[in-house]
């Protein structure tokens, strides 16, 4: 679903050493230790700005789970990108693509109770997009109820930006202290991978991205903060900061999915 970009000579890794679940035949799958951590990736295809493509959130999960896998992908068994999200709060801006907040929830508790269903016991959705942050929770909250009798289930949820080494990002030279939208972050990567489909971004006035309106949660919708659709400081993208970033969220992603599978079958603390 998601290999169309990955043709450029920058990207292409051959994929044969990885357990990839959509190359696999269903005794193969039958036949792994149940044991073996599950990856679900789920990002969104939305308005990301008058620069950046609307697959971004999905193009960028794409390519940290790629370097992930690339890592401890035999002994993690990787779904395809479920490439359509929770983005309902975008779709003042044409071309947004979301799925029904419940029906989300749904399609996420749906994809978790299929792999309980065969037997599989560490179930991880890695997330790309910041509307999938409720949803994804709740998915694994209410899977967990259902199963409450169990005490061999790992059920994790985790979005890529929060895997980085916030202590390491301070040395990139980023001027933004954390992920916003379409925005110096966001803008670095698409630059990296797929610099052909990047717009005017130097001419990108910024938008402050706020500060999520604490201590209160509030209902919001995009427009109501951003006109043309970003926040945060595309301008000041570079591919090398965007190379930087990737690194350091696939080797996150590598130190959690390792502690997956170093997993002890009983706390999770470390
Ligand atoms: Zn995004």
């Amino acid at each position: 679903m998601i290999d169309w970009w990955k043709s450029s000579e920058l990207t292409f890794v051959p994929q044969t050493h990885t357990m990839q679940l959509a190359e696999l035949t269903w005794p193969a799958v039958q036949a792994l230790h149940k044991d073996t951590p599950v990856v679900f990736p789920i990002a969104a295809l939305e308005q990301h700005g008058h620069h950046l493509p609307l697959f971004t959130d999905s193009m960028l999960l794409g390519e940290i789970v790629r370097r992930a896998s690339t890592v401890v992908g035999d002994r993690v068994l990787f779904a395809p990108l479920t490439w359509l999200g929770n983005s309902d709060h975008h779709l003042d801006f044409p071309g947004t693509l979301s799925a029904p907040p419940r029906a989300y929830l749904d399609l996420l508790n749906g994809l978790l109770e299929n792999f309980v269903q065969h037997g599989f016991r560490r179930l991880v959705f890695i997330n790309g997009h910041g509307g999938n942050d409720v949803p994804g929770k709740q998915a694994i909250f209410e899977v967990r109820q259902r199963h409450r009798q169990r005490n061999d289930l790992l059920l994790l949820f985790a979005t890529y930006w929060n895997l980085a080494d916030s202590s390491r990002l301070t040395e990139f030279g980023l001027c933004q202290r954390e992920m916003s939208h379409a925005c110096e972050w966001e803008t670095s990567m698409i630059l990296r991978i797929a610099p052909q489909l990047v717009r005017d971004f130097q001419g990108v006035e910024p938008v402050e991205p706020g500060t999520g309106f604490a201590p209160a949660a509030r209902g919001w919708i995009t427009k109501e903060r951003t006109a043309a659709g970003h926040l945060g400081y595309p301008h000041e993208a570079s591919a090398e900061k965007g190379e930087a970033l990737l690194r350091e969220f696939s080797d996150g992603l590598t130190v959690l999915l390792r502690r997956v599978i170093a997993w002890d079958g009983k706390g999770w603390n470390g």
